[in-house]
């Protein structure tokens, strides 16, 4: 029951960190509550940089065998029906790919297990083993493992940095995600519609087998008032959008309804004590509209990898939180203040329709944006 390094949480973060980790010897358990294959609520659009990232990894052509859509651009409509095209090929890679989560994981997951990586699935981590400040492993049921380094991958729930601040469920939620995948849409084929419309915004794309998926948020206090039925928001709220009411017209249900709810966005601590790293949603969680919350996933996992790999021969717990942290804020905390500010306009129809004008005018400041939401040397000032 003793390992380097135990990660609980296998979504893109903690699956690829593994593979990193496993691929260099390190003895690694991966621990994840639900059993793969599962639907997850995610707009499904992978950002043309993480073909960088599924090379690096050997899943490329098991992502490809899954029969993915090339999305050849994003086009962002105004409630009203203005919109403004942003090309995939600006992100610095080919197309993106619309490929279901429940592929894209259940690929990275048989990937970890064929490089080495212990897998524990359906099986919950339930809280983080701890001595004085040391986080020393995880308790799962009544079974402990045990290693001088853990990993939160958990998502947005940060299972493990929540129990070790005992910080219940944090506050009330004021966001509720809601994803179905949908059949008879209008969506254009080769592309990723984002529609705006009041407290709230939505992704619409196509993924393998001509299913679409569409994924949005809302203010949860919209949520009550419409009964808490997604269908009824959709009808009530998303298709108040001009574009939307026409792509979504004569969807018809193709699955369950998924939901999520949470109450922030932005950074936490990425090593919140010693022997403890965060990655992933579990370190910061960027807004959904940027499309690159899977991006930087990966970033955070292989950046986490390669700190600890750095100090593999060494048993220094603590520099190994100091330096992935230093590093995350260089990386990072540019693209999520970016987003932030962007995050303004996203959830008032009549702000977001003045981006998409502004933005309509010059392919320059265009272009700009969208990679100051990526790079982390590019400082925007607005
Ligand atoms: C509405 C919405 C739309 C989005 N659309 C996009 C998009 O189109 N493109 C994009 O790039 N990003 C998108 N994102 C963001 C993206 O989904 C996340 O950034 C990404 O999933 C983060 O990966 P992760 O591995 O950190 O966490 P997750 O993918 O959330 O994986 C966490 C894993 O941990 C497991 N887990 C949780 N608790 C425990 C526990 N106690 N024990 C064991 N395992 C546990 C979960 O079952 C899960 O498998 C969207 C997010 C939202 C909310």
């Amino acid at each position: 029951m003793t390992f380097d390094v135990i990660i609980a949480g296998a979504g893109p973060a903690g699956s690829s960190a593994a593979i990193h980790l496993a691929r260099k010897g390190v003895r690694v358990l991966l621990v994840e509550q639900k059993k793969f294959p599962r639907p997850k609520l995610c707009g499904e659009f992978i950002s043309p940089e993480c073909q960088r990232h599924f090379q690096n990894l050997g899943v490329v052509q098991a992502m490809t065998a899954a029969g993915p859509t090339a999305l050849v651009e994003t086009v962002f409509y105004s409630s009203r029906g203005h919109h403004v095209t942003i090309p995939s090929s600006w992100f610095g890679g080919p197309a993106a790919l619309g490929l279901s989560r429940a592929v894209m994981d259940e690929v990275l997951l048989r990937r970890a297990q064929e490089c080495g990586v212990t897998i524990l699935e359906g099986a919950s981590v339930s809280e983080p083993i701890r001595e004085q400040n040391d986080v020393l492993g995880v308790r799962v049921r009544e079974q402990e493992y045990r290693a001088p380094l853990t990993i939160d991958a958990t998502g947005r729930a940060r299972i493990l940095t929540r129990k070790l601040n005992d910080d219940a469920r944090g506050s009330r939620a004021k966001l509720i995600a809601f994803k179905v995948h949908l059949r008879n849409t209008r969506v254009a084929p080769h592309a990723c519609e984002i529609y705006f419309y009041p407290e709230g915004y939505g992704g619409l794309s196509t993924i393998e087998g001509e299913v679409s998926n569409l994924c949005f948020i809302i203010s949860a206090e919209q949520v009550k008032r419409h009964h808490s039925d997604p269908e009824i928001v959709m009808r009530e709220l998303v298709m108040k959008n001009q574009r939307a009411a026409y792509t979504l017209a004569h969807a018809q249900p193709a699955s369950e309804w998924l939901s999520a709810s949470w109450e922030r966005f932005g950074r936490q601590r990425p090593s919140p004590t010693r022997g403890l790293l965060a990655i992933g949603d579990s370190a910061a969680f960027i807004d959904p509209f940027t499309g690159s919350g899977m991006l930087m996933a990966f970033e955070s996992g292989e950046l986490a990898a390669h700190v600890i790999l750095r100090h593999r021969d060494t048993p220094a717990i603590t520099a190994v939180g100091a330096e992935y942290e230093a590093e995350y804020v260089r990386k990072f905390d540019s693209r999520l203040r970016i987003s932030g500010l962007l995050r303004r306009a996203a959830f008032k129809p009549r702000l977001a329709g003045l981006g998409i004008a502004i933005c309509s005018a010059s392919e320059r400041f265009r272009n700009r944006i969208v990679r100051a939401t990526r790079s982390p040397g590019l400082s925007f000032k607005l």
